[in-house]
């Protein structure tokens, strides 16, 4: 990130955006400009009429064939959950309301059956594109395909899908189709001027490991039909045309991590220990359920992190109690006999949102257990799920953004409750979980012995921990230059957690990025930590720099940056280190 910062800070041919599915490609842009389909509002003959409701009933029918062949190659290449974004189109085509509405207006109005069509269905798209909820507003696109569809179906036009493979599309947007139909074509990445992580086209994106870049503004009006592009989809940049210098930074960048792709599958089995034999345990962090391949491939020790919240995310909605259960029992049984740790939706802040409320400091707001705390109804249908899919007991459960002692106690009392009315009902459950929390706010890192004491098993939350230690909102990038995961004042926050926890006796592991980065890992192993959770590509990599570390040298290692004043300091003390100590500097990559 460093270099990053370094390059973007000299460069002005750069667009930024929102980082929607991770990888690094270099390749040249395919404007995508959806056609736009005109639709006139001539009057028909009264002889005319039937014969048009025809045509209508024949385009819904065709499109509906076209959706359909699309929803098999989705479940094909995304599997039977995440095609269901097409089969709710689907069923918007297949409403008798819909489809009876249209007809008699083609009746009455004796208008063009498109004008109807396109009158009745943007009605659905433009209560949407009003919503507040975030989804909702996302969703208008998915309706758009479907009056598009059945237009240009009416109008005997055809599709347009096909593309030179290996280019990089970049469109003002992409719906659902676009995004699978491209990916037939092996393109290389996606850059959309609109759209969130919740759009359909991300998570797409993100299931089928394609870099995507969303939300951009106007890439698609700075970026010329064949110019070069470099996507890093890790950071949400998009290089236009880049400079030599640029080139060969990203070049590199794309051959080392190909290069740490060949090298780690021999790291595959190998023990997780320093070379003096202290065991660390590596544990994965799961945003989206297709994950858990690459956790069972890597062999991690299970998953230290489930961020429960991006289901909502996918969903486009809160699940319910029932399919909560069904999500929780399936990844709990895909990762046994490893342990899955899921965490309570972590909701507020910048993170998915149930229903808007306006907060004008959102990051110190209604969020994680604060949220759920006030929502009792959602925090405990979430609880009773996961309670009756611990039937093997290997899942735990972690509760985001604790700040007191009492938050816990609430917390574990909701839990007895949810506990006691399972039994009553006869509902098969398991009796006792392992209950743990994140440690990410200063106040419950200043308490963590007190806290620790309350509970099963703490994780350290670098990213929040970070931003609200130095003050520093983690997405700004004004403020970046002070998000110092070395500055002391982090350090000595983490060495008072990490010793609290082993005073108490707790297990403690920590799960925000820190606990990936290459440099960080030395300095956190002296600090005593014996449980990293990083994100499923990271698990080798960080094995493997665990493998070449001395215990005993980076104890006296984390003593020296501990007693520092300035973040400078300590990274140049890390820096020494990793020479002195010829540790490979795998993935300070990105
Ligand atoms: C963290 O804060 O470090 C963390 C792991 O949680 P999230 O990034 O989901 O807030
Ligand atoms: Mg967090």
């Amino acid at each position: 990130m460093r270099g990053l910062k370094k390059l973007l800070k000299s460069s002005n041919n750069v667009i930024s955006g929102v980082a929607a599915a991770p990888g690094l490609v270099i390749g040249k842009a395919h404007l995508y400009h959806r056609e736009i389909l005109y639709v006139g509002d001539q009057d028909i003959e009264n002889e005319d009429v039937e014969e048009a409701v025809a045509a209508f009933i024949e385009a819904i029918a065709k499109a509906k064939k076209e959706l359909t062949k699309i929803f098999d190659l989705a479940k094909e290449k995304m599997g039977d959950k995440r095609a269901e974004i097409f089969s709710a189109q689907l069923m918007i085509m297949d409403d008798p309301v819909l489809i009876r509405v249209i007809e008699n207006r083609i009746r009455t109005e004796k208008k063009l059956p498109e004008y109807i069509v396109d009158s009745e269905i943007s009605k659905y798209a433009d209560m949407l594109v009003v919503a507040d909820e975030f989804y909702l507003k996302e969703r208008a696109l998915d309706i758009e395909d479907i009056r598009n569809r059945i237009i240009r179906n009416l109008q005997k036009k055809r599709l347009q899908s096909s593309i030179t493979p290996g280019v990089i599309v970049v469109s003002e947007t992409l719906t659902p189709a676009d995004t699978i139909l491209f990916s037939k074509s092996d393109v290389k990445a996606f850059v959309t001027d609109r759209g969130g992580l919740t759009s359909h086209a991300a998570i797409i994106a993100r299931s089928l490991d394609i870099p995507a870049i969303v939300g951009s503004h106007d890439a698609s009006h700075r970026v010329q039909q064949d110019d070069l592009l470099v996507i890093d989809g890790f950071n949400g940049y998009i290089f236009v045309n880049p400079t030599a210098v640029q080139l060969e930074y990203f070049s590199e960048k794309i051959q080392l991590m190909q290069q740490i792709n060949t090298d780690m599958k021999d790291l595959i089995g190998l023990p997780s220990e320093t070379i003096d034999g202290r065991a660390i345990t590596i544990l994965a962090n799961v945003d989206v359920t297709g994950e858990i391949a690459a956790v069972v491939v890597n062999n991690a020790k299970g998953i230290g992190l489930y961020r429960s919240e991006q289901i909502i995310e996918e969903l486009g909605e809160l699940p319910d109690e029932n399919e909560q259960f069904e999500i929780y029992s399936k990844l709990a049984d895909r990762i046994y006999p490893e342990i899955i740790t899921i965490r309570a939706f972590d909701i507020g802040g910048d993170k998915v949102k149930i229903w808007e409320f306006k907060e004008a400091n959102p990051f110190l707001g209604l969020r994680g257990i604060r949220f759920l705390l006030e929502n009792e109804g959602i925090f405990k249908k979430q609880l009773r799920a996961v309670l009756r899919a611990n039937i093997n007991n290997n899942i735990k459960l972690m509760i985001p953004m604790i700040s007191t002692k009492q938050e816990v106690t609430r917390v574990k009392n909701i839990l007895a409750d949810c506990e006691r009315e399972l039994r009553e009902e006869n509902i098969p459950h398991s009796k006792k979980i392992k209950l743990g929390v994140m440690i990410e706010v200063p106040s419950a890192a200043l308490m963590v012995e007190e806290i620790a004491a309350e509970v099963d098993f703490l994780s350290i939350g670098t990213n929040d921990l970070i931003q609200y230690i130095m003050a520093v909102d983690r997405g700004n990038d004004q403020v970046a230059g002070l998000y110092q995961e070395f500055h002391p004042a982090v350090l000595r926050t983490l060495s008072h957690i990490i010793k609290g926890c082993e005073k108490i006796g707790k297990p403690v592991s920590m799960c925000g990025e820190m606990a990936a980065d290459n440099q960080a890992i030395p300095l956190l192993i002296g600090l005593g930590l014996k449980e990293f959770s990083v994100s499923p590509s990271a698990i080798l990599p960080v094995k493997r720099t665990i493998r070449s570390v001395s215990f005993s040298r980076a104890e006296a290692l984390a003593e020296k940056c501990l007693a520092c004043s300035e973040e400078e300091e300590v990274v140049s003390y890390l820096k020494s280190f990793f020479e002195f100590e010829h540790i490979p500097r795998t993935r300070t990559i990105l």
